[in-house]
């Protein structure tokens, strides 16, 4: 079927809540997306920060295939090994105790929000619920994730909203101490606002809050669904903060295309979250399970050198660019901030004519390449992105 009828089928059928491009992917493989006219995109989208291995990287593709073959659900009636064995993985890659499969960043951030609040219960009894987040925060669509995202424009139209919410401008540690009063149980944070515009929050931010949730025993959540799984230089973006959480969620990365989300936490929130206490009928599925155990395996030291490097090659050529007034976020989720007059929406247009996949982060163009992207993909990129910035004059936009 032509990109035409696929695209005038979706228009007609599929609720319009999403601002698509007008390109059918079709197939897919390592960096490259091809469409049904045999359109070929370098994708530094990589489905937002999922794909890490690229499109169908052979050994991921083959383990899920293998597992839907042998086994494809059981419920959490009972044990698979795809399940124990990545939960164990991700244990010992974060040193946290005990984790919680969903299939979601939001699924991931409403169990991490559930978990504070129940230690809190279990601890303090009644009325210490208020969970704070950063002001222009993102942590899901669910109606508390909305509630969590520090943002007016979210706040609109599905109220009431949650009670138990207070938001907090991010690096402003006076203000969120101010904040914590005997109804606080946790503070959440993104350690880079992915969708907030690529912003990482300053080191000494970060410590400072560590520290305020030790001194009034608060549960540090940090949310690494964009963050985690590599995508900037480390396992966790935690590490590269020196940062030890009480809770962390992931999603994107993790399954490497398949939808799944985690709820990692210490020993001390692991505690409260007995039987009955939280689910999901999908969490933890075997064949998904299967995809994020070979997404793990890959991961070793030297991959994530590799993140490093290139994000690294890629912040330097962005930087260089013509427009370019900041490079921000680390390892390879950056953002590109430009001269006022030069739209980032114009240049993600302007890539997608010329066959290089990009996304955008409010006033920013945002690349999440999948992790796997070499050298010489960055410098393709990099002269896509040089030739359309060229044309482009801020004067006469
Ligand atoms: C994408 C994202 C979410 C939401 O994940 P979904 O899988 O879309 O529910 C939550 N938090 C952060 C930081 C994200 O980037």
């Amino acid at each position: 079927m032509d990109s035409e009828k696929v695209i005038a089928r979706d228009n007609n059928y599929v609720l319009h809540t999403y601002n698509r491009n007008p390109i059918v992917l079709e197939k897919g493989h390592g960096v490259h997306a091809y469409g049904p006219e045999g359109q070929n995109y370098l994708d530094f989208t990589s489905g937002i920060g999922v794909n890490s291995l690229g499109y169908c990287d052979l050994e991921w593709a083959e383990a899920v295939s293998r597992q839907a073959h042998k086994l494809q659900h059981t419920s959490n009636l009972y044990y698979t090994a795809p399940c124990s064995k990545l939960a164990k993985a991700l244990c010992r890659r974060t040193g946290m105790s005990k984790v919680f499969f969903g299939n979601s960043g939001a699924e991931a951030n409403e169990g991490a929000i559930k978990a504070a609040r129940k230690y809190s219960h279990d601890r303090y009894g009644d009325g210490r619920s208020t969970v704070i987040t950063l002001v222009n925060s993102f942590h899901g669509r669910t109606l508390a994730t909305l509630t969590a995202t520090g943002q007016a424009g979210f706040h609109q139209y599905f109220g009431p909203f949650n009670e138990g919410f207070a938001y907090a401008p991010a690096g402003d540690i006076d203000t969120l101490t101010k904040l914590v009063d005997e109804h606080t149980c946790a503070i959440m944070l993104e350690l880079v606002q992915g969708e907030g515009g690529v912003v990482a929050l300053d080191p000494l931010f970060v410590q400072e809050v560590r520290s305020l949730c030790d001194e009034k025993d608060l549960c540090l959540i940090v949310d690494e669904v964009q963050t985690g799984v590599g995508r900037t230089g480390t396992f966790l973006a935690c590490e590269q903060y020196n940062l030890r959480p009480d809770i962390v969620t992931l999603a994107k990365g993790l399954g490497g295309g398949l939808p799944i989300g985690a709820v990692l936490v210490n020993d001390k929130i692991a505690a409260g979250m007995g039987p009955g206490t939280h689910g999901s009928t999908f969490g933890g599925n075997p064949v998904v399970c299967a995809g994020a155990n070979v997404v793990l395996g890959r991961l070793d030291e030297r991959f994530l050198a590799a993140v490093r490097e290139h994000g690294a090659q890629l912040r330097a050529g962005l930087e260089k660019l013509p427009h370019v007034t900041e490079v921000s976020g680390l390892g390879l989720m950056l953002g590109v901030q430009f001269e006022d007059g030069i739209q980032a929406a114009d240049v993600l247009a302007a890539c997608r004519e010329r066959g290089l996949l990009v996304l955008t982060a409010k006033t920013r163009l945002r690349l999440l390449p999948p992790l796997v992207v070499t050298a010489h993909d960055i410098e393709r990129a990099l002269v896509i992105l040089d030739e359309v910035l060229c044309g482009m004059d801020p004067l006469r936009p």
